[in-house]
């Protein structure tokens, strides 16, 4: 905390608001800037924050900290910011932004797809920058080597051979900053590509508007579609329900294909020391606690103020093709945003020369993969919005109007219980390390769950086979 013997009212405001009301998602921006007073922690429930290095400089006169933070009120919207990057040269869809062309499909080439989280994509993107020459090094979120004073599995790193980027493949859902990576970005001149979720791009773009070195050597901006991003121990819950207790894990994959599963029901592999040996074990990931994304287990508060599902301020996005065509291929489907002409050149000849398996699908339908991500960022946070203003709360701006009346009195309590279960699942965890036993965490959120479950219309089990039927039915005509 900030205390009262800073000068520094820039530095005050950004802690007050930002970080003290816990919206702080834990990106680095800020730490990132020139002779920035600010540096990044873990806390005690595994979650990245900015914090001021000790003891504080009195001396600093930053004045730019705030308009780099995703979060603040001082910087530029993703509207602003993506307007002037592709308002000319884009259409414009009111769930993903801006477009040039939109695709589903996988890489056709290598090992790609069989290596990445969904189509391989995202990998592929990278590696054809890098090995057309058009950028000198790749940003992305890679695995390192856990140490005792710093337990992280993934950080930024930056590849510069098409090996290094191959090794950096799949999703990490697990806090990451970026001020350690953009130090060595100033310390090593080339162009880049970086990848990030949507905040994390946006807080690249800002950092870009005042900060010439950066802006000069980054070229492109990938963006991975983004539901929420998780504490260290939402790994550590699965490791430790595999028999790797938290604390003792060392290499973790939160997306391994199975091959007789839909894309879907994909399982986790965790590596770590169980009784002085390294063991491995895989898992499919829905037979164990807390794999269920809507129910938001160790969720950053951040999340829950966030309103950019499709990385509109990237130049390029990539998720997963969450749709009824694309779900039942085991080895995964990526849905495609282009917004940049280079990268549309790219993709298109990726297509001619076959090595992108990718069909044109409209707007509408990318949006539709992430219907349940877009309803907890437009209607869902509407209401969230409603209940911070009712408390009179400092409260990130947001491009989504505060509502309450949207929402039947049952999704009501549908979203106040996601905050209570985000919320409730950080301590539960603790205190479920701090007592060595995993039951303790269960049993902590078991009452949350199944109020949780209740807001979910109850279908008695004889009524399930016409109930799924339906659902069936539904999906297919209607989506
Ligand atoms: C926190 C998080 C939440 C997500 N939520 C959704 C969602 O709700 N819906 C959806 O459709 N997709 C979501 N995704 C994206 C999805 O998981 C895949 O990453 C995406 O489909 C790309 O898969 P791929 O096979 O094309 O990528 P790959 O070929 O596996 O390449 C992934 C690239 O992203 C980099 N990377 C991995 N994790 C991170 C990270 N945390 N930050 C920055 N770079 C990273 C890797 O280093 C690699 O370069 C999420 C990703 C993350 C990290
Ligand atoms: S810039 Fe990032 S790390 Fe800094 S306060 Fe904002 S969200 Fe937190
Ligand atoms: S949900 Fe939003 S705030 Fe959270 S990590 Fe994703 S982009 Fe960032």
């Amino acid at each position: 905390m900030l205390g009262s013997t800073s000068k520094n009212q820039e530095i005050s405001k950004l802690f007050e608001t930002v970080v003290d009301g816990g919206y702080c998602i834990g990106c680095g921006a800020c730490a990132a800037v020139v002779d920035s007073p600010i540096k990044m922690k873990l806390d005690e429930y595994g979650k990245l924050y900015a914090t001021l290095n000790e003891p504080v400089d009195k001396t600093s006169n930053q004045t730019s900290l705030g308009t780099v933070c995703p979060f603040s009120n001082e910087g530029l919207n993703e509207d602003q910011l993506a307007e002037e990057i592709f308002g000319k040269d884009c259409q414009y869809h009111n769930q993903i932004g801006y477009y040039l062309t939109t695709y589903a499909g996988f890489v056709n080439e290598g090992d790609f797809r069989k290596r990445g989280s969904s189509g391989g994509m995202g990998n592929w993107i990278v590696t054809q920058l890098l090995s057309e020459g058009l950028v000198d090094g790749v940003i992305h979120v890679k695995p390192c080597t856990p140490s005792p004073t710093d337990p992280r599995l993934f950080k930024y790193q930056i590849s510069k051979t098409i090996e290094e980027v191959r090794n950096g493949a799949k999703s990490r859902y697990y806090p990451i900053e970026i001020s350690e990576v953009i130090q060595m970005l100033r310390e090593q001149p080339g162009r880049y590509v970086i990848v990030g979720v949507p905040c994390f791009i946006k807080a690249i773009r800002l950092l870009m508007k005042q900060d010439p070195i950066i802006s000069e050597r980054i070229k492109f901006c990938v963006g991975l579609i983004c539901g929420h991003l998780k504490s260290i121990h939402f790994a550590e819950m699965f490791a430790w329900q595999c028999g790797i207790e938290p604390g003792q894990l060392l290499e973790f994959d939160f997306r391994k294909k199975l091959p007789d599963r839909v894309a879907s029901q994909y399982a986790i592999k965790a590596v770590g020391w169980q009784d002085g040996q390294v063991i491995e074990r895989i898992s499919p990931v829905r037979d164990l606690y807390g794999w269920d994304w809507g129910q938001g287990f160790f969720k950053y508060k951040a999340c829950d103020y966030c309103d950019d599902v499709v990385a509109e301020t990237a130049d390029i996005v990539v998720g997963d093709a969450w749709l009824p065509q694309y779900v039942g291929d085991s080895q995964g489907t990526n849905v495609v945003v282009v917004r940049n002409s280079i990268l549309h050149n790219l993709i298109e000849q990726g297509i001619t020369t076959g090595k992108l398996k990718l069909d044109h699908i409209d707007a509408d339908e990318v949006a539709r993969s992430q219907s349940s991500g877009l309803n907890h960022r437009r209607e869902g946070l509407a209401y969230r919005l409603y209940l911070s203003d009712q408390k009179g709360e400092w409260r990130p701006p947001k491009r989504v109007q505060p509502q309450i009346n949207h929402l039947s009195k049952q999704l009501q309590k549908r979203q106040y219980l996601r905050i209570q279960l985000a919320e409730q699942s950080h301590i539960a965890f603790k205190q479920a390390i701090d007592a060595k036993r995993f039951y303790i965490f269960v049993q902590r959120m078991s009452l949350l769950v199944l109020q949780y479950q209740r807001t979910y219309p109850h279908v008695p089990l004889w009524k399930k086979p016409f109930h799924n039927f339906k659902k069936f039915i539904k999906r297919l005509f209607f989506s």
